[in-house]
């Protein structure tokens, strides 16, 4: 599934007008965390300059555009980390090819990936590259830590920071991936990767586990002495590992957030939005302060997963907690 028109809009604007006004430099270093889209616009300006339709914006359907896609087109170059790090033989390999002649027009780009994994050796040697521009060359550099690119690679490149999706991008984002948009909705709490939120999507566990933590939930709100069976009888066969058994939690956690924000605003856009107006109800019947007390619970049940405090016991303390808070409601 391709999110490469979506991610980063006014980036991705920035770079349809430097290509239909030609004005794009040599040498680019994308900045940001994981997940906000810097290898998807590296493509994107790839697929800007060889797209057969020439308009600055790929049309993605065309042959050059699809190459790209698939990592097919020899013009265009990926390198990423051969194991912990990029290699001079890597760099010295690129070179290799784009000297080769017969290759399908002047034009090339060269995407490295983790750049701050480069060698000393290969970074010099990438260096070389950017000082002699042989013929028509782009280079695109992508990284997650700035800080550790040696001061030489940074002054030969401009800088473009990529900043993390807001949720509701994210969302938006997702519902564009084909989403339903409860889904998207709710995976754009659970996550700012684009990525993660789409593998997320195909996950079964998580499907499973979406209406049972809201089933759960449910109990405890009723003050139901069923909510510890549940445990028993329906999340633990569901949860396999750690992850799993941490993401119930999270689940419980937006859920909460969901209550707290319905009971500020009305038109806030619930995570849980099958349930939207069983959320509004269940904020008109408990405390803000009762709210926060249950957040803060299963903040204490998350640290004691990660301290590897066995799973069934963390959520049964976690539901002894919150139904005695909600008994102490009334
Ligand atoms: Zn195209």
């Amino acid at each position: 599934m391709s999110t490469n028109t979506i991610k980063q809009p006014s980036i991705q604007r920035l770079f349809i007008q430097l290509l239909q006004t030609n004005r794009l430099q040599h040498a680019y270093l994308f900045e940001g965390k994981m997940g906000t889209g810097k290898k998807d616009m590296a493509k994107y300006v790839a697929k800007g300059l060889f797209c057969i339709e020439q308009t600055g914006e790929p049309c993605q359907n065309c042959h050059a555009c699809n190459r790209i896609e698939t990592k097919q087109h020899p013009d265009v170059v990926e390198v990423e980390p051969d194991g912990q790090s990029i290699k001079i033989g890597q760099i010295r390999e690129l070179k290799e090819a784009f000297t080769k002649s017969g290759l399908e027009s002047r034009k090339k780009i060269v995407i490295v990936e983790d750049v701050e994994k480069m060698t000393n050796q290969a970074a010099n040697s990438l260096l070389k590259f950017l000082e002699e521009p042989d013929g028509d060359i782009l280079v695109i550099l992508l990284t997650t830590a700035r800080h550790r690119l040696l001061p030489t690679i940074l002054s030969r490149c401009q800088l473009i920071h990529f900043p993390q999706l807001s949720k509701k991008m994210q969302r938006e984002n997702l519902e564009a991936a084909g989403l339903s948009e409860d889904r998207a909705a709710l995976l754009s709490q659970l996550t700012a990767d684009t990525t993660e939120a789409l593998e997320l999507a195909e996950n079964d566990t998580l499907k499973e586990l979406i209406p049972v933590v809201w089933k759960w939930f449910s109990f405890i709100f009723k003050k139901d002495g069923q909510s510890f069976v549940f445990v028993h009888t329906d999340i633990m066969p569901l949860v396999k590992d750690k992850k799993d058994h941490m993401r119930t939690l999270d689940l419980l956690l937006i859920l909460l957030q969901d209550i707290l924000n319905s009971q500020v605003s009305e038109d806030y856009a619930v995570a849980y939005l099958k349930h939207k107006s069983a959320i509004q109800k269940m904020a008109d019947s408990v405390s803000i302060v009762s709210l926060a007390h249950m957040m803060e619970h299963v903040l204490t049940a998350k640290k004691q997963l990660e301290s590897n405090v066995a799973a069934q016991g963390v959520f049964e303390d976690c539901t002894l907690q919150l139904m005695t808070i909600m008994t102490d409601e009334h």
